[in-house]
């Protein structure tokens, strides 16, 4: 069932990445297992996943726990909204965090950040849409917060996330991807060393990677529907 289900993404993926003329290794899998308990990310684990997607940090920080015994071998990313009371869990706990909306989270990120673990890779969460309600840096304020966050100590600056508006088209689609792919691009521009563009879900990820994407979320078509 799980394993058929993530057979099917990475089909999805594969026909993306041919379709865009791009190696099928230039994307990655973030199987994102919010609301889903350890079982069915043991599930996808023993279907080959490696890399989990989480939203809320308690329940994250308890899967982790509770799938301790795979920690090793697990990448975690932090997908979901950061507050500055939580991050001291999240620098200890998780491998990423998608979702820096901010120049004080990356800076206690960076002052929690163990030692003995490597520096937190991080993306910057740009609200591409434009939309009032969601968060996210303004595209205006991304190259400024890119440069102050590239300079922290304990966190690498991967790149940029975003969660586009919902649109039916696909044409549609591509257009907020294709604009974090051209932030992206100015920032490499400006010699940030930066590689990764998260972007593209269950419902859009086809024009995610049509666009550039390096990393798509994919929580519904890999684990079901979230009730
Ligand atoms: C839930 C979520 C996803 C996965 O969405 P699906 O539509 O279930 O694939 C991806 N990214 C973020 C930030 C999410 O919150």
């Amino acid at each position: 069932m799980m394993a058929d289900k993530l057979q099917e993404v990475h089909r999805r993926i594969e026909a993306a990445c041919a379709q865009a003329a791009r190696p099928v290794e230039s994307v990655t899998l973030l199987a994102v297992s919010k609301t889903f308990g350890p079982a069915a990310v043991r599930d996808a684990f023993e279907a080959g996943e490696r890399r989990f997607g989480e939203n809320y940090v308690q329940e994250g920080i308890d899967k982790i726990a509770a799938l301790g015994d795979l920690r090793a071998r697990i990448e975690w990313h932090l997908i979901g909204p950061l507050q500055s009371n939580k991050t001291r869990v999240v620098a200890e706990q998780f491998d990423w965090v998608h979702s820096v909306d901010r120049l004080k989270i990356a800076q206690r990120l960076s002052e929690q950040r163990p030692q003995h673990l490597p520096p937190l890779q991080v993306c910057l969460q740009v609200n591409i849409s434009g939309e009032a309600s969601k968060s996210g840096l303004a595209v205006a304020e991304v190259i400024d917060a890119a440069c102050a966050v590239a300079a922290l100590p304990r966190l690498r600056l991967r790149g940029l996330m975003a969660i586009p508006e919902p649109a039916a088209s696909f044409d549609d689609q591509r257009r907020p991807h294709r604009a974090l792919r051209e932030l992206l691009g100015a920032l490499q521009a400006q010699g940030q060393p930066v590689d990764t563009l998260s972007m593209g879900m269950s419902a859009d990820l086809e024009a995610a990677v049509a666009e550039g994407a390096t990393i798509v979320r994919v929580g519904t078509a890999i684990f079901g529907g979230r009730g």
